[in-house]
């Protein structure tokens, strides 16, 4: 087995699932396990400055073998996995060869992951696949590119005529619940810039995710009995539909992809008297995305004109912007991707992602970090699978970046 597909599974095997309602960082401790036994190997390994701090980031360096001044470049991946699906007890299984067809996961609970349901499958008739048992996800989000990324250090020591400039590697807690980069000290880990390794299938290259903003709407409603209620009642409930409707409805997550942004209605909750509503707005587009947020500032507008002012309260936080910015007035981050790419025969496949990366908050904390593949499929379920090809070529590309910067 080679090296890459080792590390794998021996990753898997650690149960590192994140919690969305937490009071601690890391949101679950057991991630320690990952980030104790990644410490270690990185030691084993011999790279210099091994650190494991306080609230679970693990960092590295592997030192240049060349005397030439040359960017610091930094590779990171992140050691949870989702809490949509448990991680405890993956028990992966090995396709070989596969020929197109269904594959049964689980027989006896009869779950079967099938090219006609997830048709990517058939890009990979011949090869060997690494899937669950129905049980549980892969955790090839992200161990995937943890591992990649090990194996291409463990590939750099042994060749040393691979020459190259100073490497940081990190890896991170808690990317799956939004907090992957909290506390994490891009001043210590000293790159000039990274790459995340928390791709999907072998190609993609990203560097342009949506700006994101969360918005919360208020609604002050008036109850009165119903019975009494004319004239007099206002219900919030309704304004809270109202308000809904006076937002576009084709830009809505079930009506776009590509680059077209949406406002979503993900949570409603409340009496005649008091209504609360959450929604997300996203566009990968800067002025596009204030125009999303001023819609919905001047449906609150209207409605406080309709019904008396402080009807309704509106409140927009940003959350995250796009990466785009930030890594484009450096051209040699994405430039020496493709080279890598281009030198291995890899299809670079640009999608612009539709959400956010930690990449994405490290670009606007001076880190620029497009993201890489990792090869794996349909994370953060039971479907979840990785080509072997696919963990191999990860290693290649990060091997290939740290040879072609120092080109
Ligand atoms: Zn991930």
């Amino acid at each position: 087995m080679s090296e890459v597909v080792d590390r794998f599974l021996r990753y898997i095997k650690i149960d590192t699932e994140s919690a969305r309602e937490s009071d601690t960082f890391p949101s679950t401790l057991k991630q320690l396990d990952l980030a104790q036994l990644l410490r270690d190997e990185l030691l084993e390994l011999g790279l210099e400055d091994v650190t494991l701090d306080a609230h679970g980031y693990v960092m590295a360096t592997l030192p240049a073998n060349i005397e030439k001044s040359l960017p610091v470049v930094g590779f990171l991946a992140h050691m949870d996995t989702s809490p949509d699906m448990s991680g405890l007890n993956v028990n992966p299984q090995f396709i070989e060869n596969y020929d197109g067809s269904d594959i049964v996961l689980n027989d006896k609970k009869n779950i079967v992951l099938s090219p006609e349901q997830f048709p990517d499958l058939k890009k990979y008739i011949g090869e060997t696949l690494i899937t669950t048992d129905g049980n549980t996800l892969l955790g090839a989000d992200d161990k995937a590119g943890i591992a990649q990324i090990m194996t291409a250090m463990a590939t750099l020591i042994a060749h040393p005529e691979i020459k190259h400039g100073k490497i940081r590697v990190g890896f991170t807690p808690d990317e799956e619940v939004g907090h992957g980069v909290d506390h994490f000290d891009v001043e210590k880990f000293g790159a000039d810039f990274a790459y995340t390794l928390d791709g999907g299938e072998v190609g993609e290259l990203q560097y342009e995710n949506f700006n994101a903003a969360t918005a919360y709407l208020v609604v002050h409603g008036r109850n009165v009995h119903p019975g009494k209620a004319k004239n007099k009642m206002l219900n919030a409930i309704l304004i809270a539909m109202e308000f809904n409707d006076l937002l576009p409805v084709f830009e809505r997550p079930e009506f776009t992809d590509g680059y077209e942004g949406f406002n979503h209605i993900f949570l409603i909750n409340g009496t005649v008297e008091e209504t609360r509503v959450e929604y997300i707005i996203r566009d990968h587009d800067r002025e596009k995305f204030a125009a999303k947020k001023a819609m919905m500032v001047k449906a609150a507008a209207f409605i406080n004109e309709k019904y008396g002012s402080n009807t309704v309260k509106l409140t927009i936080t940003d959350s995250y912007y796009n990466m785009k910015e930030m890594v484009e007035p450096h051209p040699e981050i994405m430039a020496a991707a493709l080279a890598a790419y281009e030198a291995l025969g890899i299809k670079p496949i640009y999608e612009p992602i539709r959400g956010g990366t930690d990449g994405s908050r490290l670009s606007y904390m001076g880190l620029p970090t497009p993201n890489l593949f990792t090869g794996g499929h349909y994370a953060h379920g039971k479907y979840e699978f990785i080509p072997v090809f696919a963990l191999e070529k990860g290693v290649d590309v990060i091997v290939k970046i740290a040879e072609l910067l120092a080109k």
